[in-house]
C-alpha cells in the first residue's frame, strides 16, 4: 500500500524541503553557512514573533527542553509545572533532574491549564524561578492559553518556559507580546522537517537568569550558542542538511503567509472533529481547547485503539498515533500538522471508516468524510 504518515511527528516532509536537504555539504565555518544561518535567523524570528535571537540547536525536542532547563534552573530553585499530559510531565521531570523543587499542578489529561489556578499559585508563592507550560499537549490534543499564562507570569520575577514543540509553525504564538521567556520547538512537527533540530528563543528577562545560573552545561550552553550566533556560527558542528531544509521550509511557510498557515491548521482540525462527531465517536478535548495540529479520539466501546490502528496500517497504509501514558490503548491520535492539507483529512477519515467497518463497528460509510467535506466547502 501507499503509505500515509499521520502521526504528530515525525511528519511528512515536502519535496521542496527534501530537495534542499540533498544539496552538497558545506563547511559550517564557511561564509556560505554564515549567509544561510543569517537568512534562517531573519525568517524564524517571524515564526516565533520575537525580536530576539532564536538558537538552532542540533538535538531533539527533548534536548531543547533540557537546554532551557539547564540554563535557567539552579539546584534548589522552585518551579511551577503546569501539566496537561505526557509532555507537561516530561518538562517537570527534566526540571527535577536539574535539582528543582517542582510544584506540579495536574489539570487532568484532556483538560487545558486553568488560569485561575495559575493566578492563585503565583500569588501564594512569589519565589518561583520558572513556570513550565506546554503550548500544544501532543498526548491529548489540547491547546493551552499561552497568552493568558504569559500575562500572569509577566508580573512576577518567574520566567515562563514554553514547550512549543508540536505547535510552533502550525499554531500562532507571539513570543514577545505574550511574555514568553523561553520558547522551544523542534524540526519534525509543524516545521515540516525530519527530526534533529531544536529551536529556542530567549528573552532579555531570561538572559539575566541564565548568566548567573549555577548548573553544569557544556553542549547545552546557551551563552556558548549566543557567542557563536554573533558570528552567524554555531558552537559545535550543526546538522547542516537540516539547516538547508529549514531555510526551504521557512520559505514555504512565509510564502503561504503565517496567518494562512494557522488558518489552514484550524480548518483541518475542525473538519477532523466534525467527521469524528458524525461517526459517533468521542473526542478527548473539548471544542474550546482543541488543538489545531492533532486530534485525539477515543476508540469506540469494544474496539481496542491499537487493533484499529493495526487494520489502518495493514490494509490502508495509514499510520495514526496511539495513546501515551494513562491513555495508552484507549485513544488514537490523528495529526494534521505541518505539510498537511484538506485531502489528507479525507484520506484519514475515509480510512478510519473502513477500518471501523472491518472491526464490526456500525458505521455508515462516507458519513464522516461528508461532514469533513462540508466543513471544507463552507471554508470554516
Ligand atoms: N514536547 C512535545 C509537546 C512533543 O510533542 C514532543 C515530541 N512528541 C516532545 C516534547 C519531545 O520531542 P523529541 O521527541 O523530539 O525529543
Amino acid at each position: 500500500e501507499k503509505q500515509y504518515l499521520m502521526i504528530p511527528g515525525p511528519t511528512p516532509v515536502p519535496p521542496q524541503v527534501t530537495a534542499a536537504m540533498s544539496r552538497p555539504m558545506i563547511g559550517h565555518r564557511s561564509e556560505d553557512f554564515a549567509a544561510l544561518h543569517r537568512r534562517i535567523q531573519e525568517k524564524i524570528r517571524q515564526v516565533f514573533q520575537t525580536s530576539q535571537e532564536v538558537f538552532i540547536l542540533t538535538n531533539s525536542g527533548t534536548g531543547g527542553l533540557e537546554t532551557a532547563v539547564a540554563n535557567v534552573i539552579s539546584p534548589g530553585d522552585r518551579v511551577l509545572a503546569l501539566i496537561t499530559g505526557n509532555f507537561g510531565e516530561r518538562f517537570a521531570n527534566i526540571a527535577r533532574a536539574y535539582g528543582a523543587e517542582v510544584d506540579e499542578v495536574n489539570f487532568g489529561w484532556g483538560n487545558p491549564v486553568d488560569l485561575a489556578v495559575v493566578k492563585e499559585k503565583l500569588a501564594q508563592n512569589p519565589g518561583y524561578k520558572a513556570v513550565l507550560a506546554t503550548q500544544n499537549e501532543t498526548s491529548t490534543g489540547v491547546l493551552n492559553d499561552i497568552a493568558g499564562i504569559g500575562a500572569l507570569v509577566a508580573g512576577t520575577p518567574a520566567l515562563l518556559l514554553v514547550d512549543g514543540v508540536s505547535g510552533v509553525g502550525g499554531i500562532e504564538i507571539k513570543m514577545d507580546e505574550w511574555h514568553v521567556d523561553i520558547l522551544i520547538t523542534a524540526s519534525q512537527k509543524a516545521m515540516m522537517l525530519p527530526p534533529g533540530l531544536a529551536m529556542i528563543g530567549v528573552s532579555p528577562k531570561a538572559w539575566a537568569v541564565i548568566e548567573e545560573n549555577r548548573s553544569p552545561r557544556f553542549y547545552f550552553s546557551l551563552p556558548a550558542a549566543k557567542k557563536a550566533l554573533a558570528k552567524w556560527n554555531t558552537a559545535y558542528t550543526p546538522n547542516v542538511a537540516l539547516f538547508f531544509g529549514l531555510d526551504a521550509a521557512l520559505d514555504m511557510m512565509l510564502d503561504e503567509g503565517l496567518e494562512n498557515v494557522y488558518r489552514r491548521h484550524i480548518l483541518l482540525a475542525r473538519a477532523t472533529r466534525a467527521a469524528i462527531k458524525a461517526l459517533g465517536l468521542s473526542l478527548l478535548a473539548a471544542d474550546h481547547c482543541a488543538s489545531p495540529t492533532v486530534t485525539a479520539v477515543y476508540s469506540p466501546e469494544g474496539i481496542a485503539a491499537d487493533d484499529l490502528r493495526k487494520v489502518l496500517k495493514q490494509e490502508f497504509g495509514i499510520t495514526f498515533a496511539g495513546g501515551q501514558g494513562i491513555l495508552k490503548g484507549k485513544i488514537f491520535r490523528i495529526a494534521h500538522m505541518g505539510y498537511a492539507g484538506k485531502m489528507d483529512v479525507l484520506v484519514a477519515i475515509s480510512g478510519l471508516e473502513m477500518a471501523l467497518a472491518r472491526l464490526g463497528y456500525p458505521v455508515e460509510l462516507g458519513r464522516g468524510v461528508r461532514a469533513a467535506q462540508e466543513v471544507f466547502l463552507r471554508g470554516e
